[in-house]
């Protein structure tokens, strides 16, 4: 299988916009995966690594002051206790969840590529106490399940800076915003796992530009990059940058966009 990371913006896609057609086209040319692996940017955990393993996730509507349509969708993909195992032998000592659930980093999206939601889907936590290098480090881990057909699917921003977003209706991207987009896609092209895990890093290589860009939806790339083997293609999708600040750059591993 390839593995994806969806730059999701603004929950508003999940009804529509100029993003969904890629997100749509996805689900259409990949491969059937027999699962998803989800770590989406909105669940973060304190005292190590969780995964989903209920069989009826529930959708979870995180955000306020947007439509009541958006409270309103439901995403009834099923479970996958069975994978959530699999990722117990994997990353051993990671935490069987049962209270989480599908969070609008997940569906957002999944909603488009997977619209049947026949998919089961099973989501990975972020753990807080875990630095870029070892998000990546235990991403590596979970290299098996391509093999075993399942998707392994981020869902962020490479560039996130609600502060800094643009409110006056321009779209023009910040010099920071294009410039951090552009190092990450050049990495990633490149297949450097090392400067891709240093961009994250605002005392590092990231320098400022890091500092401005790069939150905790950065952190669901470096799982799909992580799945990249030397030599093995890269392609992008949804190359933009919203409200100045939000980037909803989308990456393919192993497949073309
Ligand atoms: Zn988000």
């Amino acid at each position: 299988m390839p593995a994806v990371f969806y730059g999701h913006g603004s929950p508003m896609n999940a009804l529509g916009g100029p993003h969904m057609s890629a997100w749509r086209d996805l689900g259409r040319t990949l491969p059937r995966p027999r699962a998803i692996l989800m770590i989406s940017a909105h669940w973060e955990t304190l005292g190590g690594t969780a995964v989903t393993a209920m069989p009826r996730p529930r959708t979870i509507h995180d955000f306020r002051g947007f439509p009541q349509a958006l409270f309103e969708m439901q995403y009834a993909a099923p479970g996958s206790p069975a994978l959530a195992a699999r990722v117990g032998e994997l990353i051993p000592g990671v935490q069987l969840d049962q209270g989480w659930g599908l969070d609008h980093g997940t569906w957002c999206v999944l909603a488009h590529s997977y619209p049947e939601a026949d998919v089961p889907v099973v989501q990975l936590s972020l753990d807080r106490a875990l630095d870029a290098q070892g998000h990546y480090d235990l991403a590596r881990r979970l290299a098996p399940l391509r093999e075993e057909g399942v998707l392994i699917a981020g869902s962020g921003d490479i560039v996130h800076n609600l502060r800094a977003m643009r409110r006056d209706g321009s779209n023009t991207p910040y010099d920071w915003a294009q410039r951090f987009d552009a190092a990450v896609k050049a990495a990633l092209a490149d297949g450097d796992h090392e400067r891709l895990v240093g961009l994250a890093d605002p005392d590092g290589l990231g320098g400022e530009d890091a500092r401005l860009a790069a939150d905790e939806h950065f952190l669901p790339l470096l799982y799909v990059a992580a799945q990249q083997r030397p030599g093995e293609p890269v392609a992008f999708f949804n190359e933009s940058i919203e409200l100045g600040s939000v980037s909803m750059t989308g990456v393919v591993v192993g497949a073309a966009a």
